[in-house]
């Protein structure tokens, strides 16, 4: 539905070389997905998402819409921003203050000239899916702040754009609100089934909201994926480290593994299978990534279970009610591992580790 292809955009600056803010992005966004550019602050998801919206002209690349070419450099096609019918929502969203919350809602159509009876049926409509219709003859201005957030909303889509485009719309939110509106957020994209691209920095917001993520880096997109196979295979040490927590350990590749997609990696722990998409040559020095409750702790030894073993010493715990953290020194070389808070082993005696193959992902070598 929606297609950009080798984005790159460019800011000029006084007395020194431009300033690219987004370089070679490119990603697909299906008809009623929601699909999430997240990365660290200034990483380029602003400047791709108003590449869209029709708000930066950039220097190359492709953006079609709906089979509409709305921008293209080699073409030279640029389609206006009031021509494109996205609805747009940003992190200091503005609602007119001397307008009530109908009027507020009205106002894309108003502009547009609709008649009064439609405008009516449609501010109704919209106003009940973000569930402010006992609201309506109220001043914007008096409602909380997640009631504002969700107005703002109401206004980008009651004009049914064919993309709906939010700029961390949540993020001038307290912590409880923000929690509470990525369910709504989810909600009102399902039940209106609306093309979304959302643009968040907050990892638990786009693993919780999104159908697809494209994780940014230095304007660059790193790594596209479902949530879960971010998280579980992240491709680089740049997005295992951005989304959650990781152990990493350096090795070295003996050889293949009898079984496909599994390697055979040499690092303090010992000679250990582990996983890679990508084929892996011997030598090749490797970082593996292991999620803190991937590693599977045991007073007893594991007799009889294969997979990744070998024994350490507690060094470190940290009791956070509904799970343990456990700093394991194997040698020099420390493993943080979650579990469950049954786990009791005092500090300073011996543990048994167990992390499955799979469990053990190679990553690549780019940032
Ligand atoms: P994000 O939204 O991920 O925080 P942005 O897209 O806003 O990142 O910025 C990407 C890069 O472009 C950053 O290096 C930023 O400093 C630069 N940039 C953004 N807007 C401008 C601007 N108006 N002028 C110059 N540089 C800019
Ligand atoms: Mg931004």
């Amino acid at each position: 539905m929606l297609s950009v292809r080798s984005l790159t955009t460019e800011y000029a600056v006084p007395r020194g070389p431009a300033v690219k803010g987004a370089i070679d992005v490119a990603f697909d966004v299906e008809q009623g997905k929601f699909f999430t550019l997240l990365g660290p602050s200034g990483c380029g998801k602003t400047t791709t998402l108003r590449s869209i919206a029709g708000l930066e002209r950039p220097v190359e690349g492709e953006i079609t819409v709906n089979g509409r070419v709305v921008f293209s450099s080699s073409k030279d096609i640029f389609v206006a921003l009031n021509k494109r019918n996205f609805g747009m929502v940003f992190q200091s969203y503005a609602i007119w203050p001397h307008m009530t919350v109908f009027e507020n809602a009205a106002f894309p159509l108003q502009v547009r000239r609709l008649p009064g009876a439609e405008i009516k049926k449609r501010v109704t409509k919209v106003l009940d899916v973000v569930a402010l219709s006992e609201f309506a003859a109220r001043e914007a201005t008096q409602l909380s702040g997640g009631q504002q957030q969700r107005l703002a909303l109401a206004r980008a889509i009651v004009m049914e754009p064919e993309l709906l485009l939010l700029d961390e719309p949540l993020s001038n939110l307290d912590a409880k609100l923000r929690e509470r509106m990525r369910f709504e957020l989810k909600r009102i994209q399902r039940e209106l089934g609306i093309t979304t691209l959302y643009v968040t920095h907050d990892q638990a917001e786009a693993l919780a909201l999104s159908h697809e993520i494209a994780v940014m880096n230095e304007g660059r997109v790193v790594q596209i994926g479902g949530p879960r196979a971010i998280y579980e295979k992240p491709a680089t040490r740049f997005v295992a480290e951005f989304i959650g927590i990781s152990n990493f350990i350096e090795g070295v590749v003996v050889g293949a593994d009898n079984r496909p997609g599994l390697f055979r990696v040499r690092s303090k722990l010992g000679d250990w299978s582990a996983a890679s998409d990508a084929p892996l040559l011997p030598q090749a020095r490797v970082t593996l990534s292991i999620r803190p409750e991937d590693v599977e702790l045991s007073e007893t030894p594991f007799a009889g279970i294969n997979g990744n073993l070998c024994a350490g010493i507690v060094d470190a715990k940290i009791f956070q009610g509904d799970s343990i953290e456990f700093q394991i020194r194997v040698g020099d070389q420390l493993l943080l591992a979650r579990t469950h808070p049954s786990l009791r082993t005092p500090l300073g005696d011996s543990i048994h580790v167990r992390i499955a193959p799979e469990k053990c992902v190679v990553l690549g070598t780019q940032r």
